[in-house]
């Protein structure tokens, strides 16, 4: 990425990437959804990037999001800004998630999923939320194991503030193309396990900055991407 270029540039190669990938793999090029990654960028990045045309915006650190949040509010920009929240969740941080996010891909065990429906407000729409699994083994800690996704996904389903969408990961980063290929792969199966399994699911989030192109080649339908739009991240980000 160059570092010289601007933002309205950066998006608007990213947005040919990904067009460029839908067409690679005779995919539609409005089959696939961008998640802008906003973490450790403030509200004026996020409202330069809502002016080009995006709403949806990714984050994982809930008080950094929350005054973000707040601030594009404020700004009083007429933009309908669905926010997804992405990160870690710590079980007694639920509320605010609950409460001021449209979207959650990072549901990743029981006690999760049951607090953030018991939290979501009664007049607000069912919170959005992807299951969170884990294809890496024990080098990342976040997320459910495949096999765990089933059992998730049938207690979610009895959750009525809750609607299921799909599955989120973050495969280990890999050198090797055709191991990053068979990462995503096995994300790919447990999605189309659990839409055989009668889940009425639209989302398959994989693909980041590096590797989005491999991830819409195995079926993703929502890639999640902040430095390669927003530039590079500070190598120690603020704390969640
Ligand atoms: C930070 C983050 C991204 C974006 O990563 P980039 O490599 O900067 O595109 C995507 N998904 C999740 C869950 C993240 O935390």
């Amino acid at each position: 990425m160059n570092g010289e270029s601007t933002l309205p540039q950066r998006y608007a190669a990213l947005l040919a990437r990904i067009e460029s990938a839908c067409l690679a793999s005779d995919r539609a090029v409005d089959s696939v959804r961008l998640l802008a990654v906003s973490k450790t960028f403030d509200a004026s990045a996020v409202l330069s990037v809502a002016r080009l045309g995006q709403t949806a915006f990714g984050e994982s650190y809930l008080q950094e999001a929350l005054v973000k949040i707040d601030a594009c509010l404020a700004s009083g920009a007429d933009i309908a800004f669905e926010w997804h929240f992405i990160g870690p969740i710590q079980s007694n941080k639920t509320r605010p998630i609950a409460e001021r996010f449209d979207w959650v891909q990072s549901v990743d065990r029981e006690k999760i999923a049951r607090r953030l429906a018991e939290q979501r407000p009664a007049g607000l729409e069912p919170l959005q939320v992807c299951l969170q699994v884990n294809v890496s083994g024990e080098t990342s800690k976040s997320g459910c194991t495949p096999e765990e996704a089933l059992p998730l996904a049938r207690i979610i389903a009895t959750l009525p503030t809750l609607r299921l969408r799909g599955v989120m990961a973050i495969p280990a980063p890999e050198d090797d193309p055709a191991r990053q290929r068979e990462q995503f792969s096995r994300v790919r199966s447990i999605y189309t396990d659990l839409q055989a399994a009668g889940f009425d699911l639209d989302t398959l989030s994989i693909g980041m900055s590096d590797d989005l192109e491999s991830a819409i080649a195995q079926g993703s339908t929502m890639v999640r991407v902040g430095s390669a739009l927003f530039g590079r991240r500070p190598p120690n980000p603020i704390a969640p």
